[in-house]
């Protein structure tokens, strides 16, 4: 059985592991937009600002996908990274998540656990959130840190060669191919430039993560490949001193909070917590700039920053979500000159803009030193900049001073998930020999989740191919 892999994502990457745990004879080749981990590197460590690099960010693209430079926090819960339970069984996830877990410890994961115990102290926080009317979700995390999830998958991509997986870095899949409604492989073309080639396969699994979600939506309306439109996360990344978020970051390591904010009752949630962490940039292809967070295990800021995402929905007569994001990002973009923005919490408040100057008054010095003053309001939608406001209103109740008038928000933070393909148990979509995983299939979002996905992808093919 040959196997096309197309994305060297955490999604992409457990289903060759897997199908190799599972002694399957398939004949497995991974095709991979960037670089090979050890030659991945954000040149902003150097030139400390964003060179927008071409013709791809090195920081969402090449092996480990997002994940290489990602904060490398797992979540050990069904109930955090996407909706795969309601489609694989939450009894089944749960369980995978223990196998995965493993998996990540076998290559070197940090053994210690956050978030468990402290039982009196969650009870008080949890206490605070139903006062605020907040849900406060359990979720314990194994966080790896940027710089050990860089050496971990390094790791994992030699044990990949060593065992027989070809690896083609620098690909890109510019289009699938069918024969009448079979999946047949992909049309492929080096990611700097040159000729396009054909590779065949019995097995297609697309997982082209979050920067190839527009890519997928743009393959399932070409090809009628069943698909839907999800929700997209709008938000901000929120930055405060670590004094403000230092019993929360103790206790729980990172507080996953959920909300319905009237007036429109929008689902506002945290996202991604980063105590000591940096507040990061990401590009995508079509310029796009859009912040992100995360953290390192040795090297720590005075700051915590965290994600606050509003979910949309749209149904009719408009059903894009993506494009909708994409518009909000643009034109914070614009009033950024390019950069990411940030404002201050009580300048939005006041209905004023922030300056440079009023910045370096603050005792939160921002820990993206290149993000612009300015006014976030003018690009963000009514509905999501007042589900954001009073969401931080009502974390203030559980975190004393979140809301304070020094509060960083940055902005845009999109989350591109939005076009979630139809896909059965096995995770095949409508169309035959073609299988979809990961945040591009809109099923996942984050390492645990699609990792526990591709490890799922793995023992379907298995099982179909004995069928
Ligand atoms: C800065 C940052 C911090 C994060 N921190 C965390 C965290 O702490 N915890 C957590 O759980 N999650 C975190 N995430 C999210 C997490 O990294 C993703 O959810 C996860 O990597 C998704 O895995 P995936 O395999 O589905 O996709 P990805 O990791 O995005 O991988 C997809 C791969 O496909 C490749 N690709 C795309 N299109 C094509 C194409 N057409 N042809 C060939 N290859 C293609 C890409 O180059 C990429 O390597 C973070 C993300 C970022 C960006």
């Amino acid at each position: 059985m040959k196997v096309l892999i197309v994305g060297a994502g955490p999604a992409g990457i457990f289903t060759a592991l897997e199908l190799i745990a599972q002694k399957s004879d398939a004949e497995i080749t991974i095709v991979e937009q960037g670089n090979a981990i050890d030659r991945r590197a954000c040149p902003k460590a150097k030139t400390g600002k964003c060179m927008n690099c071409k013709p791809y960010c090195h920081i969402t693209t090449g092996f480990s996908g997002a994940g290489a430079f990602s904060d490398g926090k797992l979540s050990l819960s069904e109930e955090v990274g996407g909706d795969l339970p309601e489609l694989a069984g939450y009894q089944t996830v749960r369980e995978l998540i223990g196998y995965t877990d493993k998996m990540y410890l076998s290559f070197g994961a940090d053994p210690h656990v956050e978030g468990l115990n402290n039982d009196e102290a969650v009870k008080e926080i949890r206490r605070n959130a139903i006062k605020a009317g907040l849900k406060l979700v359990d979720c314990p995390i194994r966080h790896l840190g940027t710089e050990n999830a860089h050496k971990l998958y390094y790791k994992i991509q030699k044990y990949l060669l060593e065992n027989g997986v070809t690896i083609l870095f620098n690909t890109t899949c510019v289009d699938l191919t069918f024969d009448g409604d079979v999946c047949t492989g992909g049309l492929f073309v080096p990611s700097v430039g040159g000729e396009k080639f054909t590779l065949n396969a019995d097995k297609v699994v697309v997982a082209t993560g979050r920067k190839g979600a527009d890519w997928l939506d743009e393959q399932c309306r070409a090809h009628g490949i069943d698909h839907e439109a999800g929700v997209v996360d709008i938000g901000v990344r929120v930055e405060v001193r670590n004094e403000i978020m230092e019993k929360v970051n103790n206790v729980l390591y990172e507080s996953k909070l959920i909300g319905y904010p009237l007036p429109f009752c929008n689902k506002v949630r945290t996202f991604c917590q980063n105590p000591g962490g940096f507040v990061a940039q990401e590009n995508y292809d079509n310029n796009l700039a859009v912040v992100n967070g995360h953290s390192f295990k040795n090297i720590k800021s005075d700051n915590t920053n965290l994600a606050i995402l509003c979910s949309h929905k749209f149904t009719h007569p408009f059903n894009q979500p993506i494009e909708y994001a994409r518009k909000v990002g643009e034109l914070t973009n614009m009033l950024g000159d390019g950069h990411i923005m940030v404002q201050r919490f009580g300048d939005i408040l006041q209905g004023k803009r922030t300056w440079q100057d009023e910045l370096q008054r603050s005792n939160i010095v921002p820990t993206l030193p290149d993000a612009v003053a300015g006014d976030i309001t003018s690009a963000m939608p009514y509905r999501t900049m007042v589900s954001i406001i009073e969401f931080i209103k009502a974390m203030d109740v559980v975190v004393p001073g979140f809301a304070g008038d020094e509060t960083l928000l940055y902005s845009p933070e999109i989350k591109f998930y939005s076009n979630r393909v139809k896909l059965g148990k096995d995770f095949a979509t409508s169309k035959k020999n073609l299988y979809c995983l990961g945040d591009s299939s809109g099923w996942t979002r984050g390492l645990m989740m699609s990792s526990v996905m591709g490890v799922m992808m793995a023992r379907n093919l298995c099982n179909n191919n004995k069928d």
